[in-house]
């Protein structure tokens, strides 16, 4: 088991769009903030045209006009730990759930398990008998 096993926590990102609708299923996004007011600095020039195209034109937008979209990303910050070699690293599924040290090479599933090298993986996860 890796050592100051640590489970991640959980993190919620939240990202509001500015939407124009040309059907019911989409149409154009600009970034903005939860009052509506588009992040100019985070668009690139084709952007800014695009969102100055769709103000100057709401007929093109029947299924929706300026309005805000709220994206809320819940996700789980990997499980952390000290491997037996000392070194600190992320439980992250690199492999089939497993993680490797970047320093010793000891594999790790996700959870912290001490495991043999993915080589050495039989078919039904039991090790393989290269004996003969
Ligand atoms: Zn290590």
């Amino acid at each position: 088991m890796i050592n100051n096993h640590k489970i991640g926590e959980w993190r919620e990102e939240v990202r509001y769009a500015l939407m124009f609708y040309v059907d019911r299923y989409g149409g154009y996004a600009f970034p903005c903030d939860k009052d509506g007011n588009v992040l100019m600095d985070q668009m690139e020039e084709p952007a800014r045209k695009n969102y100055a195209d769709c103000l100057a034109h709401p007929e093109k937008y029947p299924y929706g006009f300026n309005e805000v979209h709220k994206d809320v990303n819940r996700y789980r910050e990997p499980d952390t730990g000290t491997c037996r070699c000392g070194q600190e690293m992320s439980l992250t599924n690199e492999y089939m759930g497993a993680c490797q040290c970047p320093k010793c090479g000891q594999w790790y599933s996700i959870s912290g398990q001490e495991l043999l090298p993915p080589s050495e993986w039989g078919w039904d996860g039991t090790p393989i008998d290269d004996d003969y």
